[in-house]
């Protein structure tokens, strides 16, 4: 018995309810209703349907008071009224009212003062398997005092027909009604909604209460020194803080409030592309029963081909936390003692590793750059440069300087040291040069973590006026530098002027909103 009648989940009448099923039962659901396939070492494996990735342009806020004067709205956070909200919300209700449903109570925040009570309510197991592995899960003494402070409603086979006339993207919708603590998602399967959803009511209740809220992921070395890696996707937060020398507190959502840092959540989502046991042998051995694969490809035997991205080049697996043997129980940290900004620089222009002053740390955190190599059109080889807020706009309610005040407070406060990682390309941009490898990298970091970088000889840059190191243990010496990286030094100059061109033109909106931020010295200069 779940103990949850239909009046309590909000809906008009419910089938059975299968409220926070252990793993074996979620299994058996799964494989009853021919949701996904068994891989070779027994890991479920599911395809996620017409979306393999986060639908961001069919997100919205329904916009009323108070929240409204909160938001900072724009083409990330898109409004909707409450009218449209209530005509998709009844749809919604009727759509899963009557079904056999999925309740899964977890928690977000991993302190029990601040954390939030989530309801995700679903029409399929692995929804519930995937919110399952991500959120914190309660203990079952928890469940029946479990009071949610927000309910995720997942219509995942709703579409609104009705989209054109509401002056919406498209028949996908995923809206946040913040003052009635919930959110409706209808037209996408894909599980990661339910994640960065979350992630982003997070990122609006926190800093309200002087809680800062982070895209980045966590560790804690033998001394608890702990180190933060900002980044957007696919930089290497989830690789790079899975590290067997220090304990993992979280790959991707984490709070710093006055005790220290917090993980959000309970469990992992990490790429699979290309992943292999030798570079990255704890991930790959987290991938085993319970985990959960998303759109890969397995031969006839169920044994994964993780060079395959033939239905996506996003495949995933989502772990609880716990797979990953050196991981920190707690889900918490002191206050850092470093910060690393992580970027995917395809122009092959930012050096492996650069230390920050307090001025850059604002200025690179509010910048929020990576390069992404150009698609698969033929003849494009230009990369395409992202620069996104906080290392996360596309799930910042607020404005970034909100973030980005808390961040330079709580830096100067404990003292944290900062650093730009560039785990792109190097000897050249996407096509003439290659990306660092996973080893010159950690090689990198470690240096960072163990101190070692303090007692190397730093030159700078020029335009971006980076502080490099001119000697690392373990990093090839040519690397470092990377104008020395490129066998062609005014081609190497031309990309980075540019490239420090885009970042100055980035900036510019600071200079005019908040003269507070005007970090535009501590930039390139061109
Ligand atoms: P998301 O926010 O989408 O979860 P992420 O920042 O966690 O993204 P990762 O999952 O760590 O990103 O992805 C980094 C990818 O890049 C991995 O597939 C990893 O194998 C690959 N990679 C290749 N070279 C490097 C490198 N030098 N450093 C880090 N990752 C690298
Ligand atoms: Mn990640």
């Amino acid at each position: 018995m779940s103990g949850l009648t239909a009046e309590v989940l909000g809906l008009k009448s419910v089938g059975k309810v299968y409220r926070n099923l252990g793993y074996e039962e979620l299994f058996a659901h799964e494989t009853d209703n021919a949701e996904g396939k068994v891989s070779a070492n027994g890991t479920m494996m599911v395809d996620t349907g017409k979306f393999t990735g986060r639908s961001p342009k069919d997100k919205y806020f329904v916009k009323q008071a108070p929240s409204q004067d909160n938001i900072a709205w724009g083409n990330i956070n898109k409004p909707v009224s409450a009218e449209i909200f209530d005509e998709l919300y009844t749809e919604v209700i009727d759509y899963l009212s009557g079904k056999d449903i999925y309740v899964t109570d977890g928690y977000s925040g991993a302190n029990p003062d601040t954390r939030k009570q989530v309801r995700f309510i679903t029409e399929i197991a692995w929804q519930s398997h995937f919110v399952k592995n991500m959120f914190i899960r309660p203990d079952a003494a928890d469940l029946p005092g479990f009071a949610p402070n927000f309910r995720v409603y997942n219509a995942a086979g709703l579409t609104n027909k009705n989209w054109e006339k509401h002056g919406l993207n498209s028949e996908v919708f995923v809206v946040f009604n913040i003052e009635k603590n919930i959110a409706i998602i209808g037209g996408t399967w894909y599980g990661g909604e339910m994640k960065k959803g979350i992630f982003t009511m997070m990122n609006y209740w926190l800093p309200l209460e002087k809680i800062l809220s982070m895209h980045c992921s966590a560790n804690v070395g033998h001394h608890q020194d702990v180190a933060l890696f900002f980044g957007l996707s696919g930089t290497g937060k989830t690789t790079l803080s899975t590290d067997p020398r220090r304990k993992l507190i979280g790959d991707d959502e984490h709070g710093w409030d006055d005790q220290g840092i917090f993980n959000f959540e309970g469990g992992c989502y990490a790429k699979c592309i290309d992943l292999s046991a030798d570079s990255e042998p704890e991930i790959y051995a987290a991938i085993k029963r319970n985990a959960l694969l998303e759109n890969v490809v397995s031969g006839p035997s169920g044994k994964v081909d993780y060079k395959d991205g033939s239905k996506t080049e996003n495949t995933r697996v989502s772990y609880p936390i716990d797979h990953i043997e050196n991981h920190e129980p707690s889900l918490k940290g002191g206050h850092p003692k470093n910060i690393i900004f992580l970027t995917c620089d395809a122009f092959g222009v930012l050096p492996p590793v650069s230390k920050l002053s307090k001025e850059q740390a604002m200025y690179y955190f509010l910048s929020g750059y990576t390069a992404k190599v150009a698609g698969t059109e033929r003849g494009v080889t230009e990369p395409q440069a992202t620069f996104s807020a906080c290392f996360g706009e596309a799930f910042l309610p607020l404005h970034p300087t909100a973030y980005g005040q808390l961040l330079g407070e709580k830096m100067e406060q404990y003292g944290v040291n900062a650093y730009l990682v560039n785990t792109g390309w190097a000897g050249g941009g996407y096509g003439v040069g290659s990306r660092m490898s996973i080893k010159a990298t950690r090689s990198c970091v470690n240096a960072i973590l163990d101190g070692s970088i303090e007692e190397a000889e730093f030159e700078q840059t020029q335009f971006f006026n980076l502080s490099i190191p001119k000697q690392l243990p373990g990093v090839d010496t040519q690397l470092l530098n990377p104008r020395n990286a490129w066998s062609n030094k005014e081609e190497f100059d031309a990309t980075a002027k540019k490239l420090a061109g885009m970042f100055v033109n980035n900036f510019k909106k600071y200079i005019t909103n908040n003269a507070d931020f005007d970090f535009t010295q501590a930039g390139p200069q061109v």
